[in-house]
């Protein structure tokens, strides 16, 4: 099982992090140990001192596939939650600086908390336009909507399959819009798609 994280898909979050407007996805994996399930709790890892949520729409692969076309693309995948993609946001810029790899910032134990799926048949709109939202502390400090992505999730699927092939089990992180932030011990967080709770976690 892999986890693929797209970057960059919200042309707002890119204003903030003072990134440029990528013209193909970016995209980076974690390793299977970064899993967080079960709305177990997230324990701040030593070190960084600037650990931040991003809140993102993940959807669940359900076969595989291999340079799939944008046309073929949502029969990939069969469900949809949100997630948490925790960012050591201090080891990030120092990466990004460098020149590094994102593994650090990116990848580390827990780092991608994952929500309780919905089956893409629950959302006969479609997955292009989807609201979600997530409250740290029962105040609303991100809210996105999938309208607004760069890239669509088929031109995700696809971009993603030239290069890696999709398996049953793997999960695509779509992006995140603006508001990300930073955590604490003692925080709890919350998102919400399309009103729904799906997906909690206790920050210690
Ligand atoms: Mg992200």
């Amino acid at each position: 099982m892999k986890i693929i994280c797209i970057g960059q898909n919200y042309l707002e979050h890119i204003e903030e992090l003072k990134a440029k407007v990528p013209q193909e996805p970016v995209f980076f994996c974690k390793p299977d140990t970064a899993l967080l399930i079960r709305n177990r709790p997230f324990f701040i890892p030593d070190f960084t001192k600037e650990p931040h949520y991003e809140t993102e729409l993940v959807l669940r692969i359900c076969k595989v596939g291999k340079n799939i076309e944008p046309k073929f693309a949502s029969s990939y995948y069969d469900a949809l939650t949100l997630g948490f993609d925790f960012t050591a946001r201090d080891l990030q810029r120092h990466c990004r600086q460098e020149g590094l790899p994102w593994e650090i910032c990116k990848g580390f134990d827990n780092s991608a908390a994952i929500g309780q799926f919905l089956p893409k048949e629950k959302f006969p709109q479609g997955v292009q336009n989807l609201h979600f939202e997530m409250k740290k502390n029962g105040q609303t400090v991100q809210k996105g909507n999938t309208s607004d992505m760069i890239f669509t999730i088929d031109r995700l699927i696809s971009h993603v399959s030239k290069f890696l092939t999709l398996r049953t089990g793997d999960y695509l992180f779509t992006g995140t819009p603006p508001g990300v932030g930073p955590v604490a011990i003692g925080d709890q967080l919350e998102a919400f798609l399309e009103g729904e709770s799906v997906l909690r976690c206790a920050v210690k």
